[in-house]
């Protein structure tokens, strides 16, 4: 999910809905603007879709007065799909004993439904499937005064991968977890604030980045200022190594380290790890582009569009059943039939999931008359659901659970097919010395299946042992 918020500037949604509109990547289900004005106090908007359809016209900002907002756009990884789907879009908002507040959430709880099943029967009455709405519930039961030490508290007991923001009356205030498995950055216009999953978002409003909200860092953002804290034990750091691969927008930062340029790196690290003899280098859209980018430039075979994408259409993957997970690749891709017939072809992908896509792309290659096609993947295969934020489907239905590499290949029917190694990917992403197996320096549990975090509710559900 993406999360977006705004402290301190007159007409804050529309701040919000641009943010947003550049989180898109992160959750095109649905989207959520709550802001609150001194006046009228708070207003919310919550739509299923893009953020460009519904947070556009001057009628819907009218709606959202104020100079504090908040918004998410979503992604789901837990909680309802289609028809039900409305009652989990976020922000949610709540009355507390001190003061109503929004919250939004990026990530995943790994212990909602063990907190959600105590405070049912303490008598809670749950709205949603979301696991965010366990937080606001223990919000509401907490003991502290304050909106923001209720939110500590709350956090406190919630295990998992969480950006959170939160606004109240005169506050946002935003926290990540003791990991900070996914991103959160604090930016700065003129008088305003603002907190966002992504530096790119401070892009599209002009805002100067000033830093990276540190894993476990809780932020309270008033009219005096910033005020920074550390409610929890401190940990070593385990960020989400796939916002690299593929989570990120290229033209983000994350830890100081340009998306970009990792993904570049990939594919310089690839080119190394697994040459081949070609005739061209071509990118599966968008996701893979730098990565084919950097695979070029390692072995000097030219890259070339070879596969043209329809930008009208969103990511394939995030489309709720595997029926229109299939069409999809249809409607997004085509083959530059002129450009790649005859020729033997690299191709380069972030990621083999399920290995429709893969198998789709394989067909249209070879149908324009490709002579040879190699797979080359910017990750190591995923062989492990995600628990933190990123909706992998259950184990059996990911490709690298059940196959070997070679095995892949023969499914796939492609001439070769190569990943890119853990230590690679490490190397790609700034740590020199590839990966430190004794204390992993992010987190990877989707390619080596050591999960930082207990996946408590996903072991007691069987979803994993
Ligand atoms: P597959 O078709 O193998 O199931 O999925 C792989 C494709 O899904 C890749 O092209 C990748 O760009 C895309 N994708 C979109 N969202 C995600 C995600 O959340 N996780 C992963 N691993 N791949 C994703
Ligand atoms: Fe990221 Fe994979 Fe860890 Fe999920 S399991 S947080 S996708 S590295
Ligand atoms: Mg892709």
């Amino acid at each position: 999910c993406g999360l977006f918020g705004v402290f301190g500037l007159s007409d804050a949604a529309n701040f919000v809905a641009l943010g947003l509109h550049a989180l898109q990547h992160r959750g095109q289900e649905a989207g959520g603007i709550v802001t609150h004005d001194a006046g009228s106090g708070f207003h919310s908007s919550k739509k299923l879709g893009y953020v460009r359809d519904n947070f556009t016209t001057a009628e819907s900002m009218a709606e959202l007065p104020g100079r504090i907002g908040l918004g998410h756009v979503r992604y789901s990884t837990a909680g309802g799909k289609g028809a039900t789907a409305m009652r989990d879009v976020q922000p949610f908002l709540a009355d507390l004993a001190m003061g109503s507040m929004a919250l939004a959430h990026n990530g995943n709880l790994t212990n909602a439904l063990s907190i959600r099943r105590e405070l049912i029967e303490r008598g809670s009455v749950f709205n949603s499937s979301s696991d965010t709405e366990a937080v606001v519930h223990l919000m509401a039961r907490g003991f502290h005064r304050t909106i923001a030490d209720r939110m500590k508290e709350a956090l406190r007991r919630v295990e998992g991968a969480f950006s959170i923001l939160c606004i109240t009356e005169n506050q946002l205030i935003g926290c990540r977890d003791p990991l900070g498995v996914r991103p959160l950055v604090l930016g700065r216009l003129g008088k305003g604030w603002m907190l966002a999953s992504e530096t790119c978002a401070l892009d599209i409003v002009g805002a100067e980045f000033v830093r990276e909200i540190l894993p476990g860092e809780m932020v309270i953002i008033d009219d005096r200022g910033v005020h920074s804290s550390a409610p929890f034990e401190t940990q070593r750091p385990r960020f989400c190594i796939f916002e690299h691969v593929y989570f990120s927008r290229p033209d983000s930062v994350i830890g100081g380290r340009s998306v970009y340029e990792s993904r570049r790196q990939i594919g310089v690290e690839l080119a190394r790890e697994a040459p081949v003899e070609a005739d061209l280098v071509c990118a599966v859209p968008d996701s893979g582009t730098p990565a084919a980018i950097g695979y070029s430039q390692e072995s000097g075979i030219p890259f070339a569009m070879g596969i043209i994408r329809n930008q009208y259409v969103g990511r394939t993957f995030i489309e709720p059943t595997e029926q229109i997970r299939n069409m999809g690749v249809r409607l997004k891709l085509n083959v530059n039939r002129a450009l790649v017939r005859g020729k033997r072809v690299v191709l380069v992908d972030d990621s083999v999931v399920r290995g429709t896509t893969s198998l789709k792309i394989k067909e249209m290659i070879l149908d324009a008359g490709a002579k040879e096609v190699h797979f080359r993947i910017a990750s190591p295969p995923t062989a492990w659901p995600c628990f933190y934020g990123v909706d992998t489907p259950d184990k059996e239905k990911l490709l690298a659970s059940h196959m070997t590499e070679d095995e892949m290949r023969v499914h796939l029917g492609v001439d070769s097919l190569r990943f890119i190694s853990l230590d690679g990917l490490y190397r790609a992403v700034g740590e020199g010395e590839g990966r430190d197996p004794s204390k992993p320096q992010y987190c990877d549990a989707c390619f080596s299946g050591e999960y930082p975090i207990q996946p408590s509710d996903m072991i007691e559900s069987g979803r994993i042992s």
